[in-house]
């Protein structure tokens, strides 16, 4: 990479190009998880397709390696990468809502905050995760399980067309009728077949929903958990709810005795009218003795982003996850060990449910492959302290340990870090094989190799 070309390829942008020495280079450097620490060559921040199609060329002819950033909250910090050029699509933030057609066109490096806020003005809605901060491109692209996963399905059910920067620079559109291989890989694949700039989803009506938490002392976890794992999967789609392990943070909605407790819970989500969905829930809210129950109407938005404050960038996040068809009652006690001995105030533990629509789409239908599985387990070690690295990491592969025994095998390639090939094969099972073969036809160099990578078949 010689310094002309460089320039060449500065002038060509209408975006910004950072190396590593220029200011803002630190800042511009870092993700949403504070445990990761790379120093990329060059970042991009691209505002256009065009600025995307002039990056890929450039790190292609210089032999650079690229890591493509969303929203940059990867747990593994695929968002970044040592040594190589970054395409930061932060900056490509649009949402274009059309209400008469029920789509939403979603720039590639939106966050989910800003699709909620176009949306919400609608009375509709994407099915996303349950945090605004996370960016479109990753979450949508492993799959995208969210508090309305039972009603909707998956976003990637919802998921119509993508625009896609292919390795050799072309940019082609994936959707049911052009390019099906494609997007059938896009969907549960990752990052691995291309830049996407921009996403085309189907609206879902969603307004206000009846939502909230309740929560149960830990002496009652065992009960509560064994009552909500028979519960959810026979209420009707539009009841969601997740399970947690969690310590109350010292927020004015909770009651200060309940400050730093460590308790379960279930947090919410229904689109059922108000007096269906109270109905639906009372067996589960009424269930022993609740500690706190704070359910009612909320704006979708505001419930998407009522955990933001809580994880600000910068935190110390270690990530475990697997998929989950059953618990039985050896692994209730097991999650009930390891949920009592939370490490810190910000770790917890979440079964989200992942049966209901997202059931009604077929295993081989998506490069998604666990549409058999009732929950993806997920249990994160979190803290601000650096010091605390070590703590929070041991915890988690204590609790992953105890119940991966119990687990279908594989996990969401959302919820992993670096794990190695077999855990990754694990996420595809059988889709690996065909996600490998469209690999080869469409990146048959593996350029794009800086996320949950899937090898060009042979
Ligand atoms: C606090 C928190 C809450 C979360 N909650 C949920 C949740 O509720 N549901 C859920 O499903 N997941 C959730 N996740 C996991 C999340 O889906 C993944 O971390 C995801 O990778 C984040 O996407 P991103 O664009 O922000 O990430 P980035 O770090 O920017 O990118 C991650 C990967 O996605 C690829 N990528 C991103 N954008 C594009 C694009 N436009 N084109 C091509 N490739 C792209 C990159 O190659 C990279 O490998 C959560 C994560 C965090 C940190």
């Amino acid at each position: 990479m010689d310094q002309p070309s460089l320039e060449q390829f500065r002038a060509s942008l209408r975006g910004e190009l950072i190396q590593s020495g220029d200011p803002g280079y630190h800042d511009a450097r870092k993700v949403y998880n504070g445990m990761i620490d790379k120093h990329p060559r060059l970042i991009v921040r691209c505002v256009d397709t065009a600025d995307v199609i002039y990056a890929v060329n450039f790190a292609r002819e210089n032999g650079l390696l690229v890591a493509i950033r969303g929203g940059g909250h990867n747990g593994g910090g695929l968002g970044t990468c040592d040594d190589g050029l970054v395409i930061d699509l932060s900056r490509m933030k649009g949402v274009h809502v059309d209400p008469v057609a029920g789509e939403a066109r979603v720039q590639g490096g939106a966050i989910w905050g800003e699709v909620d806020h176009a949306t919400h003005a609608f009375g509709m809605g994407v099915p996303c995760g349950f945090i605004s901060t996370t960016g479109v491109g990753g979450l949508t692209l492993g799959g995208g399980i969210g508090y309305l996963t039972r009603t909707y399905g998956l976003t990637i059910d919802n998921l119509l067309a993508a625009d896609v920067v292919l390795a050799d620079g072309r940019l082609v559109k994936a959707s049911a009728q052009e390019n099906p291989d494609l997007f059938w890989a896009l969907r549960g694949g990752g990052g691995n077949f291309g830049v996407v700039t921009s996403f085309l989803f189907r609206l879902q009506p969603v307004k206000t929903v009846y939502a909230g938490p309740t929560l149960w002392p830990l002496e009652q976890a065992a009960d509560v958990l064994r009552a909500y794992r028979q519960f959810i999967v026979q209420a009707p789609d539009d009841i969601n709810g997740f399970f947690a392990f969690l310590v109350v943070p010292p927020a004015p909605m909770f009651p200060e005795h309940l400050h730093l407790q460590k308790m379960c819970g279930i947090v919410w989500c229904c689109t059922a009218p108000p007096e269906k969905a109270e109905a639906a829930l009372k067996p589960m809210r009424s269930f022993g003795k609740p500690a706190f129950d704070h359910v009612g109407p909320f704006p979708f938005p505001i419930l998407q982003s009522l955990f933001d404050g809580l994880y600000p960038p910068g935190l110390q996040w270690y990530w475990r996850a697997d998929f989950v068809k059953e618990i039985s009652d050896e692994a209730v006690a097991r999650h009930v060990e390891h949920g009592s001995r939370l490490p810190t105030m910000f770790s917890t533990m979440h079964l989200y449910p992942i049966d209901g629509a997202a059931h009604r789409v077929g295993k081989n239908d998506t490069a998604f492959s666990y549409r058999d599985a009732t929950f993806a387990e997920v249990i994160v070690g979190v803290d601000p302290d650096p010091a605390n690295k070590e703590k929070i990491t041991n915890w988690c592969k204590e609790y992953f340990d105890a119940l991966h025994p119990y687990s279908a095998g594989g996990a969401y390639v959302n919820f992993m870090m670096d794990e190695g090939q077999d855990r990754v094969k694990a996420a595809f099972r059988d889709n690996y094989a065909r996600l490998a073969q469209i690999k080869k036809k469409y990146d048959p160099s593996n350029f794009f190799r800086v996320n949950q990578n899937i090898q060009p078949g042979g």
